[in-house]
């Protein structure tokens, strides 16, 4: 979790906020009240103090500077003093779009996705998909898929709390992809690699990414998405597990794009 400063030089985590914690104080200025574990942890473990200054996010993008008003293990309260663009977000939003794969390793992929920095997730079923919900499953999968990004979310920092999609059937796939910038992972592509895709983009801003299950691809499914506009890149000439292809790539291309740099705190003088 990163750390900004309290003001008193004390080394203190972001926090989140629920934006609906958010009202307007008696002169004017923004008030935030942080309850439950974050509260305990601020009065317990931090042992925060009124005028200390925490930083946090709202899940949105947003990225508050609060000074303590109040401090119970119960509750905290403070002062906004400051909003900007939460730096912590990269500015290429990357949708991945991942066969579902069996058991740990989609939590892999959505855990590892989250604190690299991918913005969505769709999970479909492809042809050779395995690990394969009953459709009265797929609001429960989501659901625990999400708790997993939000939880990865709040440990890496994020400014934002990626999507889970709901699951999507194969079908749906193609047609959602229409004029996106679109890259599907394919260990069969003999021609253009990941760096050539991008070499042609100086700036991006939005990308999809298809990665397949466990047992690839079919050539037809393939096709489908380069009809689309889809591009298919080669990930190297060695086979990666599913779970590897999707942060790999996604990483790459933040690397490729900039957004792997360290970027200075949104508030300059942030308790420094
Ligand atoms: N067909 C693979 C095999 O022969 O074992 C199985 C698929 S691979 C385990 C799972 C997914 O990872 C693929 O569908 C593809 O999206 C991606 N992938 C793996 N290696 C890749 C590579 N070298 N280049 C591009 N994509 C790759």
């Amino acid at each position: 979790m990163p750390i900004w400063r309290s003001g008193t030089g004390k080394k203190m985590p972001k926090f989140f906020i629920d934006p609906a914690a958010l009202r307007a104080g008696d002169r004017g200025q923004q008030q935030v009240t942080i309850g439950g574990e974050d509260a305990h942890h601020l009065a317990r473990v931090l042992r925060a103090k009124p005028g200390e200054r925490i930083t946090a996010g709202d899940g949105q993008g947003n990225l508050y500077e609060v000074e303590l008003t109040e401090v119970t293990p119960e509750a905290v309260r403070g002062n906004v003093l400051a909003v900007g663009p939460d730096q912590a977000e990269p500015a290429l939003k990357i949708t991945l779009f991942q066969s579902i794969l069996k058991g740990e390793k989609m939590d892999w992929v959505l855990q590892k996705g989250t604190e690299i920095g991918i913005t969505a997730f769709v999970p479909f079923l492809s042809a050779r998909t395995i690990a394969r919900p009953a459709p009265h499953q797929f609001g429960k999968k989501q659901e625990r898929w999400q708790k997993i990004v939000t939880a990865a979310a709040k440990q890496s920092g994020r400014g934002l709390i990626p999507t889970v999609h709901p699951v999507t059937p194969w079908s749906a796939v193609p047609p959602k992809l229409t004029g996106q910038f679109t890259l599907v992972a394919w260990e069969g592509e003999t021609t253009c690699s990941l760096r050539q895709a991008l070499s042609a983009r100086k700036e991006l801003f939005a990308a999809q990414l298809v990665v397949g299950p466990e047992g690839g691809f079919t050539p037809e499914e393939v096709a489908a998405l380069v009809r689309q506009g889809a591009r298919s890149v080669s990930l190297g000439p060695r086979i990666l597990r599913a779970e590897t292809a999707g942060p790999l790539a996604a990483g790459l291309l933040l690397y490729h794009y900039g957004a792997l740099e360290s970027t200075p705190s949104t508030f300059p003088n942030n308790g420094r």
